[in-house]
């Protein structure tokens, strides 16, 4: 990151994946902001995390799967730390069940949170951007947002639609100095995760080549890299980190 300090806002960053990547963007010299919808608990926990190693950090509490919510988070971010230049949709949920016994409000919940949140925020986000003619979006997608899960029809729709707003952001805003990525995470050791039943475990263990889970740390690192500088040149790109498991 260069010496003019820049402001990151990570989705859902009070544990998990948007945690880890928001400890590493502010180890990198960002002032992160953390937001949460729920658990301030947690996210104050992050916010610790950060400022124990020097860094610098906002909370902000907000349902990013709502309009107005979106729009006083990012006005409250402006106000506090200053102009967003990354943000890093992260917030996901996920509400499994086969296709033909979905609930709508299980299909409407995670459409909204997953996609619609990410939707909203980057139309916010590049306000911010274009006026500074530099950004950086990075949407979490998933693999199974590339090749599909059984259970999962809504949740791989929602992250398949990530990767189309990822490459119709980049064509639009590549000319402004912004680029947008999406990282497709495999199988990662969170809470989203914890509940898998061991023999799925063991499956899935069999089908990763690094023979292990990945750990929040290993995707907020190629975060990290797609926020920088050194990242300019790379636009529209889907980057699975899932130990070679999916290899699309
Ligand atoms: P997690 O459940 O630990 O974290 C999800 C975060 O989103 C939590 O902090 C939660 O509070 C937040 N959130 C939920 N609803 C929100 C809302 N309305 N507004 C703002 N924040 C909200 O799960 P995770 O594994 O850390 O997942 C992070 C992202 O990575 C998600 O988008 C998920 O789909 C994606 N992902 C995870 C895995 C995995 O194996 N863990 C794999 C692929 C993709």
């Amino acid at each position: 990151m260069n010496e003019t300090r820049k402001v990151a806002l990570v989705t859902g960053s009070g544990k998990g994946i948007g945690r880890a990547v928001a400890i590493e963007l502010a180890r990198r010299g960002a002032s992160v902001a953390v937001n949460y919808s729920r658990s301030e608990e947690a996210a104050r926990e992050t916010a610790e995390a950060i400022r124990s190693e020097g860094g610098d950090c906002g909370l902000f509490r907000a349902d990013v799967s709502s309009a107005l919510e979106v729009r006083a988070l990012f006005e409250a971010v402006r106000d506090s730390l200053g102009p967003v230049s990354i943000l890093v949709n992260n917030a996901g949920i996920t509400r499994d069940g086969l296709l033909m016994r979905m609930k709508d409000e299980d299909w409407r919940e995670v459409l909204s949170l997953n996609l619609e949140g990410a939707f909203l925020c980057s139309r916010e986000g590049l306000r911010d951007m274009t006026r500074a003619r530099w950004g950086r979006i990075i949407n979490i997608s998933s693999v199974v947002g590339i090749i599909g899960n059984p259970g999962q029809a809504n949740y791989c729709a929602s992250k398949a639609g990530l990767l189309g707003l990822t490459k119709s952001i980049a064509r639009e805003y590549g000319m402004r100095g912004i680029t947008a990525n999406a990282v497709a995470p495999g199988w990662i050791e969170t809470d989203m995760t914890a509940a898998l039943k061991p023999e799925i475990r063991e499956a899935m263990l069999k089908s990763v080549p690094a023979g292990r889970p990945g750990r929040p740390e290993d995707v907020a690192a190629v975060v990290a890299f797609l926020a920088s500088e050194e990242a300019s040149y790379v636009n529209g790109q889907t980057i699975a980190v899932d130990g070679g498991m999916t290899m699309v």
